[in-house]
């Protein structure tokens, strides 16, 4: 281990348990957990900045919190400074509650409206015992200042500050007891946007002269990409990659990251005639999270078997009729109904055999949707689901990608360790970014 890793974050697990419905409880049923953060691992060095993005519900916050030891993991470990959160003495922990902090989105929220400016930064001052009534006057007007606050504003309510003063509030607050680390859970999400570059700036200045190291989270890369020296984008519970901010931007490994860059709003002329593809639907639910690689519910980029020849369109619409299968969204009544005369409605609307899909395919795709059908069709739908299964499962269903490791800049997606070349066919006719998807097979 590098001496001058702060916080270290391995195979770390936080899974909320699902409170009990009546009909649970009477059946003795157990609810599946919430697996908000499921087996990640990162480190953050001494005075660096990690950025931690994702779409919201991928289990960010979570991260944070653990780290911060306010919730108990399910597995995995924390160490700080060299030692296991989890196994800290008293004084032990108390020290560490000194030496870390976290700031919230939401700054109203997070300050107590019944205590002026001034008492809300003492606070934690006297939680720790610090100074004498004296110093910590002193230290309060010396932080207001430091923040960009008069000290004459010291005895106002936090409701009389504009929303980019409550937050600095809330940083003079976290930095009241000279900490070491500070969780930033998306600091300027709800600030407009005029001034969010403000309190960004400011949390640059207070980190080059406090030496403190950041993890910084946000749902938005443009945000991460002008205060983060690394960053770890996170999907469901799992971080898909993790690498220095220059790389992750310029070139990025997994379809993820990829996707999240291509909803960034681009300010530059140059860039505004670029092929959007935004990413599509919800995050699936984390109680009930997809097997295999996270992400493959959404991926565009999703690995057929080697000896399939399909569009990734065609593709994800056999996977997509597997799934209705699956869950009961397709099953022989709808056959029958697609056989007599609502064909085209069917399909049309979904809801049916997709007759265009098997018309689309050749040789022996086609034969194994016909198969599939004529057995969904006599009632054998666990039969339709192997047939389908045995011919076109992806190995990002199969398998969970192997998690980045601690090199520089790693991804966990299958493109980057397994795809066989001639899988580039693929990803040829169907891309404006065949440079960047080369680049990772390379
Ligand atoms: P993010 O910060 O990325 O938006 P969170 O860490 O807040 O994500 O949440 C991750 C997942 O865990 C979400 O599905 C959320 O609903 C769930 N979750 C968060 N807190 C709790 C809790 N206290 N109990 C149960 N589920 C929770
Ligand atoms: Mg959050």
């Amino acid at each position: 281990m590098s001496e001058d890793v702060l916080v270290r974050v391995e195979n770390l697990e936080k899974y909320y348990e699902g409170s009990k419905t009546l009909t649970d409880r009477l059946f003795r049923r157990t609810s599946s957990p919430v697996k908000a953060v499921d087996g990640i691992h990162f480190q953050i060095t001494a005075g660096e900045t990690l950025g931690l993005v994702g779409e919201s519900g991928c289990g960010k916050s979570t991260t944070g919190e653990t780290i911060l030891a306010l919730r108990d993991p399910t597995g995995g470990s924390v160490t700080f400074d060299g030692t296991a959160i989890t196994e800290f003495s008293d004084s032990e922990a108390k020290t560490f509650r000194q030496r870390t902090g976290m700031v919230f989105q939401d700054p109203l929220s997070s300050l107590n409206p019944r205590m002026t400016a001034g008492r809300i930064i003492r606070e934690p001052l006297i939680v720790h015992n610090i100074g004498t009534e004296e110093e910590r006057r002193e230290r309060v007007d010396g932080l207001l200042d430091r923040v960009g606050l008069s000290p004459d504003q010291r005895d106002r309510y936090p409701h009389e500050f504009s929303g980019g003063q409550q937050q600095r509030i809330a940083i003079a607050r976290a930095l009241a007891v000279e900490p070491d680390f500070l969780v930033l859970d998306e600091p300027v999400s709800a600030l407009d946007v005029s001034v969010q570059a403000q309190i960004l700036n400011l949390l640059a200045d207070l980190q080059a002269d406090f030496g403190l190291t950041y993890l910084f989270i946000a749902h938005d890369l443009s945000v991460v990409r002008h205060v983060s020296d690394r960053v770890a984008v996170m999907y469901l519970g799992n971080i898909a990659e993790i690498g220095p901010v220059e790389d992750i931007f310029e070139r990025p490994q997994h379809p993820y990251t990829e996707a999240l860059l291509e909803s960034v709003p681009r300010a530059r002329l140059s860039e505004s005639g670029r092929d959007i593809t935004p990413l599509k639907d919800d995050v699936p639910s984390p109680r009930h999270p997809p097997s295999g690689c996270r992400f493959r519910t959404r991926c565009p980029v999703v690995i057929p078997p080697s000896d399939i020849e399909i569009s990734q369109a065609a593709y994800r619409e056999v996977m997509n009729l597997r799934e209705r299968i699956e869950d009961g969204r397709l099953t022989a009544v709808d056959i029958d109904q697609t056989d007599t005369a609502s064909e085209e409605a069917a399909t049309r609307s979904h809801s049916g055999w997709p007759t265009e899909l098997t018309r689309s395919l050749h040789g022996s795709n086609a034969e194994t949707l016909t198969t599939a059908r004529a057995e969904l069709r006599d009632g054998n739908r666990e039969a339709a689901i192997e047939t389908l299964r045995d011919r076109f499962e992806s190995v990002c269903e199969r398998r969970r990608p192997a998690r980045p490791d601690d090199a520089a800049h790693a991804a966990a997606c299958h493109l980057r360790n397994w795809a066989p070349l001639w899988h580039l066919m693929n990803y040829i006719p169907c891309s404006t970014q065949t440079s960047r998807r080369l680049y990772w097979i390379m």
